[in-house]
């Protein structure tokens, strides 16, 4: 029944747990979608080592954190086939033929790439490797020749690169003429579609932390200590929600502070329901008639009602690891029967099919 669904597939680098940046920016449609679309998702933990190579353990550990978070978010392993990428070969050997459709100009130009070299400290002493994992992001898509792929905004650039693969392989090796509507590729002999990307609802979620010192607020990342988790109880909730930065020119309840680039106000735009309390409560800021505190507390019992459900689903979860990697040892065998295919297909495409 499955397989005339059109194919989604996404993921996450196991070098932490789940946060709320992923869930707005990722989850929460991948959890909606699992009806309508034959649903993929990916454990990148050969992505994960481009950034710490040297705590295997640690990855090991995040693997099986990242599967029990997705369990615990509501996808559902009856429907969807979560799978560790280490396991599926075909992505690694496409990986290897891609690199050879994307100019290294134009990989080094990757606007994410520059981003996380600078705000995850990388120097100028980063591995090839990671140069080579938005390449590896590329395969991990198009070996499941999915049309849609929902991600947050830091991975545009990565897709970019995925439809121009695409375009660029079914015009080489399966006749397909550059002219064509990206949405008849596949339609017009191509092997690969361009896939379209769906955004989250918040496309890029800042951190609980202040700007840079260019004035910058970072985006909620695992590798940055400024997320709060889908496994957070509710005490870490508030411990977190209450050291929150906001506008430090505001050191007095009665003092107007900004509403515009404040992480409490954002996070209040995304994640409270009571739309109109928070345009009163914004303009009251403004004004100087509300302390941060009425804010906080108001954030935390709004981020508890979200995580708390999953942060209970969590621990009957956390507490059988066994049948965690149960349901990743089936999603796997799945994913390489699909791969597989993929990879013969363009195999024969490129008239390497020897044998
Ligand atoms: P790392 O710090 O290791 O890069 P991360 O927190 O950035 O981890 P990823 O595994 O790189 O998480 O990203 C997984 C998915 O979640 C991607 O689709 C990414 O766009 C999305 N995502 C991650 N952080 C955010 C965020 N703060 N806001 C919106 N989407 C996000
Ligand atoms: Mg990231």
């Amino acid at each position: 029944m499955s397989s005339h669904k059109p194919r989604l597939v996404s993921g996450d680098t196991p070098t932490g747990r789940l946060h709320l940046g992923h869930w707005v920016g990722s989850v929460e449609n991948r959890v909606a979608l699992q009806d309508d679309y034959d649903c993929y998702f990916l454990i990148a933990n050969v992505h994960a080592f481009t950034t710490r190579m040297e705590r295997p353990l640690e990855i090991r550990e995040s693997v099986l954190d990242i599967a029990t978070d997705y369990l615990a978010a509501g996808i559902d392993p009856k429907r969807s086939t979560i799978f560790i990428q280490s396991e599926v070969p075909a992505i690694a050997e496409l990986t290897f033929f891609f690199s050879m459709l994307i100019p290294y100009p134009r990989l080094m130009r990757n606007p994410t790439i520059k981003d996380e070299i600078r705000d995850k400290g990388l120097g100028d002493n980063y591995p090839f490797g990671f140069l080579l994992y938005p390449v590896g992001q590329v395969a991990d898509i198009l070996s499941f020749r999915a049309e849609i792929v929902p991600v947050g905004e830091d991975q545009i650039p990565h897709l970019e690169m995925t439809r121009e693969v695409a375009r660029r392989f079914d015009q080489l090796y399966c006749g397909v003429d550059s002219h064509t509507e990206d949405r008849d590729y596949v339609k017009n002999g191509g092997l690969f579609p361009v896939v379209e990307l769906k955004l989250g609802r918040t496309r890029r979620l800042v951190g609980t932390g202040g700007p840079t010192p260019e004035g910058n607020l970072l985006k909620m990342s695992k590798s940055l200590n400024n997320a709060i988790f889908l496994s957070d109880d509710a005490d870490t909730i508030a411990r977190k929600v209450k050291s929150m930065y906001t506008d430090p020119k505001r050191l007095k309840a009665t003092d107007p502070g900004t509403t515009e680039n404040n992480p409490l106000w954002l996070f209040h735009e995304t994640f409270n329901p009571d739309k109109a309390w928070v345009e009163e409560a914004k303009a009251r800021y403004r004004e100087g008639k509300i302390g941060d505190m009425e804010s906080k507390n108001r954030l935390i019992e709004v981020l508890v009602a979200l995580i708390e459900p999953i942060y209970q689903r969590r621990q009957v979860f956390a507490a059988d690891p066994g049948q965690v990697l149960a349901v990743l040892k089936e999603g796997t065998a799945k994913a390489n029967d699909i791969t597989q295919e993929t990879l013969r297909l363009a195999k024969m495409a490129m008239k390497q099919d020897y044998f």
